[in-house]
C-alpha cells in the first residue's frame, strides 16, 4: 500500500495562526493515527512578505503545541529541501518541459494590457480570464517584445472543455469545468513560481498522498489537478477543511479572540487545551465527551468526522477547556507555569526563595479551581499580597456594616495572636470556636472575616487564604480593618 503522507505547507508570512495549527493539527493527527509521515514544507516564494522570523515562530508554534514533523526545512528528509525557494531549478526543469511540449507559454501583456482585457471582458457580461493572447505569439513577436525590455511571465494553456472531478474527502464530489479556468501564470516575470505550480511539483514530488488543507483553497484545486494532468503525476487525494468563523458567523480575526497561537502561549493557555480545542473546530467526537489528549486524539480523529460546515471560534469554550485542563493539572506543574507570572507581577522576587515557592504553590492550590489561564494569576492572586485591602463593591461594605463586625473581627484577632500554628485544620477549629463563643451561625463570621481580609465576599478556601497571608500579614489587614471601622 502506498505510504500515508501529508504535509503542513505554511507560508511564512507572519506568525502561525490559528487556521493553519487546525490544518496542521488534522494532518499530524493523520499520520500519527496511520504511521505515516507528516512533512513541513515553507512556501516562501512571496518574497516580499517572507520572513525568517515568522518561520522560526511557525517552527516554535508548532512544537509548542506537541507538533512534531518528519520531515522539513530544518530537519531535511528524502523529498528535500523542503523551502521552496531552494527548490528554483527543480521548478524550472518542469517549465521547461511544459513549455517544449507546447502546454506552457511565455506571455508578455503588461498589468496594463490585462486590465484593460479584463474590464472590456466584464463590461460586456463575459468571464474577466485571460484571453490567451499570448498563445500564438511567433518567434519575431517575441524578439519585438524581448527589445522593447518586457519581461515574460509563463502560463499555462489551459486545455479546452474538460470536466475537472474532485472528490474531496470532506466535501464530497466537486465539478468545475476547465472553460471557467483562464490561462493561468505559472512562473512570474522574476522567474519565481506561483503558488499553484509550486506547490503541485512540490507535493507530488514529496511523494504527498493527502492533501489537506483550508477550504479556501478549493477553488485553486482545479488548476493543479490541471498541472498534476500535464506533468504526468499521480494525483494525491484532497479533503478540504471548513473555514472557522467567529460566533457571529463572520470571517475569523481578532475581533474573536487573538489570531496567532503565540499569543495564547502568552495568555497562559496550555497547549493541550489549545489543540483539545483546535481539534474540535471541525471535528466532531463520536460521544459526549470533549476532552481529548493529544493521544486520545490520535486514536479517535477521523476525517469521515469532519464537518463540512463551518467551524466556529468560541472564545469560551477555549476557557472552559483550559480550566478543565488546569483542574487537572498537578499544583507542582501549575507553579511552574505560574512562577513567570508571579515573578512579573512582583509578588515573588525574580529568583525566587524556597520559602517563596512555597508559596506560590498553596496561592496555586487555592485558585486552581478558580482559573480560566494561567494568566489570570496575576489578577486573583493580588488579594494574597500588599497590606492594602480594597473593598470590591456596594455589597461587600455593607459585610462591614454588620452589627456584630467589629466583636467577630476583635474576636479573630486575639485567638489568631495566640494560635501557635497557621494551618487550615487550626484556622478551621479556631473560626468554629468563634462561632460557639459569640453563639453565631457560620455566614456572620465567615463573611465578615473574608471580607476585612480580602475585601471581597467571594475567592478561595477561607482557611486556605489565611495560611497564604500568614498570621502577621493577617493580623495587619485585620487590625487596619478595626482602626478603620473605629473611626466610622
Ligand atoms: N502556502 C499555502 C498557504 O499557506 C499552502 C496551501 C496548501 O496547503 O496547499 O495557504
Amino acid at each position: 500500500m502506498k505510504e500515508f503522507r501529508v504535509r503542513f505547507a505554511p507560508s511564512p508570512t507572519g506568525p502561525l495562526h490559528i487556521g493553519g495549527a487546525r490544518s496542521a493539527l488534522f494532518n499530524f493527527l493523520l499520520a500519527q493515527k496511520l504511521g505515516g509521515k507528516f512533512v513541513l514544507r515553507i512556501e516562501d516564494t512571496d518574497r516580499e512578505r517572507s520572513s525568517r522570523e515568522s518561520e522560526l515562530n511557525i517552527f516554535a508554534s508548532l512544537k509548542w503545541l506537541g507538533m512534531n514533523w518528519d520531515e522539513g526545512s530544518d530537519i531535511g528528509g528524502p523529498y528535500g529541501p523542503y523551502r521552496q525557494m531552494e527548490r528554483l531549478d527543480i521548478y524550472r526543469e518542469y517549465t521547461q518541459k511544459l513549455l517544449d511540449r507546447g502546454e506552457a507559454y511565455y506571455c508578455y501583456c503588461s498589468e496594463e494590457e490585462l486590465e484593460k482585457e479584463r474590464q472590456e471582458a466584464l463590461a460586456q457580461g463575459g468571464n474577466p480570464k485571460y484571453s490567451g493572447k499570448c498563445r500564438l505569439l511567433s518567434a519575431e513577436d517575441r524578439q519585438k517584445y524581448e527589445a522593447e525590455g518586457r519581461k515574460p511571465v509563463v502560463r499555462f494553456r489551459v486545455p479546452e472543455e474538460q470536466e475537472i472531478v474532485i472528490n474531496d474527502l470532506v466535501r464530497g464530489q466537486v465539478v468545475f469545468q476547465s472553460e471557467e479556468v483562464g490561462d493561468f501564470v505559472i512562473v512570474k516575470s522574476d522567474g519565481i513560481p506561483t503558488y499553484n505550480y509550486a506547490v503541485v511539483i512540490d507535493d507530488a514530488l514529496m511523494k504527498i498522498s493527502h492533501v489537506i488543507r483550508a477550504e479556501e483553497h478549493l477553488s485553486n484545486t482545479p488548476r493543479q489537478i490541471l498541472l498534476y494532468e500535464a506533468l504526468g503525476f499521480e494525483k494525491p487525494q484532497f479533503a478540504h477543511i471548513s473555514l472557522i468563523l467567529g460566533k457571529d458567523r463572520s470571517k475569523m480575526s481578532k475581533r474573536h479572540g487573538a489570531t496567532s497561537v503565540v499569543q495564547y502561549k502568552e495568555e497562559g493557555y496550555l497547549p493541550e487545551a489549545v489543540v483539545n480545542f483546535l481539534a474540535l473546530l471541525g471535528w466532531a467526537p463520536e460521544g459526549e465527551e470533549e476532552i481529548f489528549s493529544l493521544e486520545e486524539l490520535i486514536k479517535e480523529f477521523s476525517l469521515e468526522r469532519v464537518a463540512k460546515n463551518p467551524a466556529v471560534f468560541d472564545i469560551e469554550k477555549l476557557r472552559w477547556i483550559n480550566g478543565m485542563y488546569l483542574r487537572e493539572s498537578s499544583v507542582e506543574k501549575l507553579t511552574e507555569q505560574a512562577l513567570p507570572y508571579l515573578i512579573k507581577a512582583g509578588y515573588i522576587s525574580g529568583k525566587p526563595s524556597q520559602k517563596e515557592k512555597e508559596w506560590a504553590e498553596l496561592v496555586m492550590t487555592a485558585l486552581q479551581e478558580r482559573l480560566s489561564t494561567i494568566k489570570e494569576v496575576t489578577e486573583q492572586a493580588k488579594i494574597f499580597v500588599g497590606e492594602e485591602v480594597t473593598i470590591e463593591n456596594e455589597e461587600a461594605a455593607v459585610v462591614l456594616q454588620q452589627e456584630t463586625f467589629p466583636l467577630v473581627l476583635r474576636t479573630f484577632r486575639d485567638k489568631l495572636v495566640a494560635l501557635e500554628e497557621v494551618t487550615p485544620e487550626t484556622i478551621k477549629a479556631l473560626l468554629k470556636s468563634i462561632m460557639k463563643e459569640l453563639k453565631l451561625k457560620g455566614q456572620f463570621v465567615y463573611m465578615p472575616i473574608r471580607v476585612a481580609l480580602t475585601g471581597q465576599q467571594h475567592g478561595p478556601d477561607l482557611f486556605l487564604i489565611i495560611e497564604i497571608l500568614g498570621k502577621d500579614l493577617a493580623l495587619r489587614r485585620i487590625g487596619k480593618r478595626l482602626e478603620k471601622t473605629m473611626h466610622n
